[in-house]
C-alpha cells in the first residue's frame, strides 16, 4: 500500500475527498493532515461578513468528507517538510511519512509586511482566526463609533470594504470605513469598465478610498506613505499573500516568491512524487504564473492524477484558464461580474454568484 499524505483541506482537496468517497483510491492508504475540522470558502466570506450569510453556511466539514472517503483525519499543521526524506514535520513535532504527497496549503500573510502590523492589525488569514475576531469587532462597533480601515485595494480588500460598510452601517453607531487602496488606486489589475463599477459601489457604500499604501500601523491609526496620519481602530489587512515559510527548506523547487513550481500534471519540478494545487503552487506555462493554481479548477485532475500514481495510467496535464470569471459582492445583494474586458453589475449577478457559492459548499457536503 502507498501512503498519500493530502496536506491542507482547501479547495483542491475538497474535490479530491469527495472523488475519493464515491470510488475509493485502490492502493493506497490516505490521510489528510489541516489546522481546523472546516474549510471556510473565501468566496462567501463578503457575504457573511455582510451579513447575508450564517457562518455555517460558508464552511464545508472535513472530518464528515473524509470519513466518508475512507481518509484519516488528523488536525495539525505542517511546520516543515523534508522532501528527500519524504517526512511532514506537524507543529506539535509529530511525523508522518508519505510515498506521494499532495499540497493544497493555501499561502499565508506576511505578518511584518507593515510596520506595527504583526501587533495592532487584524488579518484576513487565517480565515478562522477573521471569523473569529471579526464577531468582537461586531461587538465593538456596536458600542461606539469605529473608524476601521481596510489595507489592500485587490478583490478581497474591495468587497471586504464593501460588505463591512454596508454591516457597520446598518449597526447605526456612526462606523466610518477606509480602503487604503494602493497609489493605483482600487482593483487596479482590472479592466476600467470594472473599476469604474467597484468604485462607484464603495462611493454609494460611502467607503473613504485613500490613493496611498499604508507605510505604519499603530495603536488608533494608521500613516499612509505621504506622511498622514488617519484615525483606525480596526485596520484590517487584506494585503496581497505570501508562500508558506515552510517550504523554503524543503528541498521543493519553488518559484522567485518560495511557491512550489510545478508542470503540467500538478506534479513539483523537482519531486514528482509530490503534487500541488491552489495558491501553494505555481505554474511556469500558465498565462499568469504568479496567479497560482486556481484550486477549484484544479481538484478534478488533481484527483484523477493521484489516482493514477498510486495506481496505473498516463497522468493528465491540467489545462489552465486563460481568463478568471471573477464575480465581486459589492456589499449589499448586488455583485460585479468580470471576465477578460466583460462586465456587468446588478442583483442578477448576485443571485448568479450566490447560486455558484452555495452549489460549491453543497456539493462538498456543507449546508448552505
Ligand atoms: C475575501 C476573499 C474573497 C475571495 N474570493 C474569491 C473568489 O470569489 N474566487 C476565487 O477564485 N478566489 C477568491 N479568493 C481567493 C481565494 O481565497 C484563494 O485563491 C483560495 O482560497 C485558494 O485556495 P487554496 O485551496 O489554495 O487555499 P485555502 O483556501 O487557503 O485552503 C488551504 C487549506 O489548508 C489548510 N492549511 C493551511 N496551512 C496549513 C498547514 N501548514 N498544514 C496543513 N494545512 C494547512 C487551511 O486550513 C485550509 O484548509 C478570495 C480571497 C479572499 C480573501
Amino acid at each position: 500500500m502507498k501512503r498519500l499524505l493530502l496536506a491542507g483541506g482547501g479547495h483542491a482537496h475538497v474535490h479530491v475527498l469527495q472523488d475519493a468517497a464515491r470510488e475509493a483510491i485502490a492502493g493506497a492508504t490516505v490521510t489528510l493532515v489541516t489546522p481546523f475540522p472546516r474549510q471556510m470558502y473565501s468566496g462567501m466570506l463578503p457575504g457573511w461578513v455582510a451579513g447575508h450569510y450564517q457562518v455555517g453556511q460558508i464552511v464545508i466539514p472535513l472530518p464528515a468528507l473524509a470519513q466518508a472517503a475512507r481518509v484519516q483525519f488528523i488536525e495539525g499543521r505542517i511546520a516543515a517538510l523534508d522532501a528527500a526524506r519524504r517526512v511532514a514535520t506537524l507543529a506539535d513535532g509529530r511525523e508522518i511519512g508519505y510515498d506521494l504527497l499532495s499540497l493544497d496549503t493555501g499561502p499565508v500573510m506576511n505578518r511584518d509586511a507593515i510596520p506595527g502590523a504583526r501587533e495592532h492589525a487584524l488579518f484576513l488569514r487565517p480565515v478562522e482566526h477573521f471569523v473569529t475576531l471579526f464577531e468582537q469587532v461586531l461587538d465593538r462597533a456596536a458600542r461606539k463609533p469605529l473608524d476601521v480601515g481596510v489595507v489592500g485595494g485587490g478583490a478581497g480588500g474591495v468587497e471586504i470594504a464593501l460588505a463591512l460598510a454596508w454591516r457597520l452601517h446598518r449597526l447605526g453607531t456612526g462606523a466610518r470605513v477606509a480602503l487604503v487602496a494602493g497609489a493605483d488606486g482600487p482593483l487596479s489589475g482590472f479592466c476600467p469598465a470594472v473599476r469604474a463599477r467597484a468604485i462607484a459601489a464603495l462611493k454609494a457604500r460611502r467607503v473613504t478610498v485613500l490613493p496611498f499604501d499604508a507605510a505604519e500601523i499603530g495603536p488608533g491609526f494608521v500613516r499612509l506613505d505621504n506622511g498622514t496620519r488617519v484615525a483606525c481602530d480596526v485596520p484590517l489587512l487584506a494585503i496581497g499573500t505570501s508562500a508558506p515559510p515552510w517550504l523554503r527548506h524543503s528541498g521543493l523547487a519553488l518559484d522567485e516568491r518560495g511557491f512550489v513550481q510545478t508542470g503540467p500534471t500538478l506534479q513539483s519540478l523537482s519531486h514528482p512524487e509530490v503534487f500541488a494545487a491552489g495558491d501553494v503552487a505555481t505554474r511556469q506555462d500558465a498565462p499568469h504564473p504568479k496567479s497560482g493554481v486556481h484550486a477549484v479548477r484544479a481538484g478534478p485532475p488533481l484527483a484523477l492524477n493521484l489516482r493514477r500514481a498510486v495506481g496505473v495510467g498516463e497522468l493528465q496535464p491540467h489545462v489552465p484558464q486563460p481568463r478568471t470569471l471573477y464575480l465581486l459582492a459589492t456589499g449589499t445583494k448586488h455583485a460585479i461580474a468580470s471576465w477578460g474586458r466583460w462586465s456587468a453589475a446588478g442583483r442578477w449577478v448576485w443571485w448568479w454568484k450566490d447560486h455558484i457559492d452555495r452549489g460549491f459548499i453543497r456539493r462538498y457536503g456543507g449546508s448552505a
